[in-house]
Order: C-alpha cells, then structure tokens, then sequence
C-alpha cells in the first residue's frame, strides 16, 4: 500500500476522531492516582470512546486483548490492562489509545505521573513531549520525511535520553497503520517528501537509559533491557502547506 492523501471529508471524519480521543485522554488522566488499576484505566478508556458512537481501535487489533495500552514505568508501549497491577505513587504511566470514527482512526499517547515523582521522570515526561512538539515543526508540506525524525532524536538525545528504535510513528487514515513508517531518529536519507493532505502519528518513545528493548513473554508488553523508565507521547497530525493541524491534541486537555 503507498501512501494516502486524505481528501477534505476524510480530513472532516479524522478531525472527528482526533477530537474525541483528546476528550478519551482527558477522562482517563482525571482517574490517575495511586490504587487504580490499569484495568481501571481501560475500562474509563473504553467507556468514554463507546459513548461517543466510536470503537476502540486496539481492541483486538493483532488479538490485543483490550482497548488502552497501559504501560508502567520500563514498559515502553503496549502493556496489558490487569486488575492486579494497581498504580502506586511515585510511577510513571503511559496511555496509548485509538478511535475509530465512521471508519477512520486516531491514534494517540501521553505519559502521566502518579502521585509524586522523581524529578528525573519529570523531565523525561516533559522532555518526550517536546521531542513531539520539535517534530512537528519539520512537518509541513515540502519538507522531508526524516526531517521529523532528526528534529525528535536531536531534542531528546540532547538531555542524555535515548530513543527506541524498534517502534516507530506510522501513516493512518482508514488503517491504524499505514505508509509511511516515521521513525524517531534519523535513518541514512531525507525519506520522502511530505505532502499537504497526508495523515502520520508521530510518537516518539524516550527511554531515560539505553535504548534497547525487549518484549515479554505475553507477547505484547515492550519493556527497557536496562529495566529504566521510558516514555511515550503521540497525536494524529494532518500536513498542510502550513502549520500542522494536530487533530489529537487540545492545549486545555490532557
Ligand atoms: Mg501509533
């Protein structure tokens, strides 16, 4: 499959979509604290999404086995909801949900503290958000691929974090992954050229240690070898002749 240009009605649906999964975000920051579940979370996650006419995008996407990727403290991405692992003060919890609205998606991450925590994953937090933020601003029409890519690595390197390799951002429309594949450091090349109309999540995942990773027994949880904290921040960004429009993201929400 190549890459899709989105025509202004699937632009208009995927808008839709990026708006309700801010709000699902919101909801699900507002329940974070020390005691909740990370089924807890799934469950708020998934319930917010059916509320608004939507389906939860990984709800058995590749047989994942719920709605939200709940990913605690060396978890990278892809973690397990499970009533026993209860949050505990002082961890850090990644969110990665998607939405599908009359048959387009959203895809979007965040990171949150629960209760205290150590200044280091402040800055890991804060720092992996940025690295979005920095991303975002090479993505524009005309540009190159990879010029994200490079703006994301550089920003998160420069405070001695590292960036996972094995995950990348991805297109999305009508698929949750589609092409292009959007790295979060910078391969050999520019990559292709960006153009206005085309839909990418980008989400890079910082890890305050080494970069490597591994996967766990269940298949699915993706962790740190070196078992420090790592981070995730994601949104559903539109490529104008302009700005990017964030479709994910709301500056008064989570
Ligand atoms: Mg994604």
């Amino acid at each position: 499959m190549s890459v899709t240009i989105k025509s202004e009605n699937e632009i208009e649906l995927m808008r839709e979509a990026g708006r309700i999964l801010s709000i699902v975000h919101d909801e699900m920051a507002k329940i974070i604290r020390p005691g909740v579940s990370t089924m807890d979370i799934n469950r708020k996650g998934e319930e917010v999404i059916r509320s608004y006419g939507c389906i939860p995008a990984f709800l058995n996407y590749n047989g994942f086995p719920a709605s939200i990727c709940v990913s605690v403290n060396d978890e990278v991405v892809h973690g397990i909801p499970d009533k026993k692992r209860i949050l505990k003060e002082g961890d850090i919890v990644s969110l990665d949900a998607g939405v599908v609205y009359k048959g387009y998606n959203s895809d979007a991450a965040r990171t949150h503290a629960v209760g205290e925590i150590s200044e280091e994953d402040k800055k890991l937090i804060e720092v992996t958000k940025q690295s979005f933020f920095e991303g975002v601003k090479m993505a524009k029409a005309g540009n190159h691929l990879f010029d994200i890519s490079k703006a994301i690595q550089d920003y998160a390197e420069s405070f001695g974090f590292s960036v996972v390799r094995e995950m990348v951002g991805h297109g999305i429309g009508k698929k949750m992954h589609e092409e292009p594949q959007v790295p979060n450091f910078k391969p050999i090349g520019r990559g292709m050229k960006l153009r206005k109309g085309m839909t990418l999540a980008i989400e890079p995942m910082i890890n305050r240690g080494a970069k490597e990773i591994w996967i766990l027994e269940d298949g699915w949880t993706c962790v740190t070898r070196d078992s420090q904290n790592s981070a995730h921040y994601e949104n559903t960004v539109l490529i104008t002749e302009g700005e990017p429009e964030l479709f994910s993201y709301n500056k008064d929400l989570a």
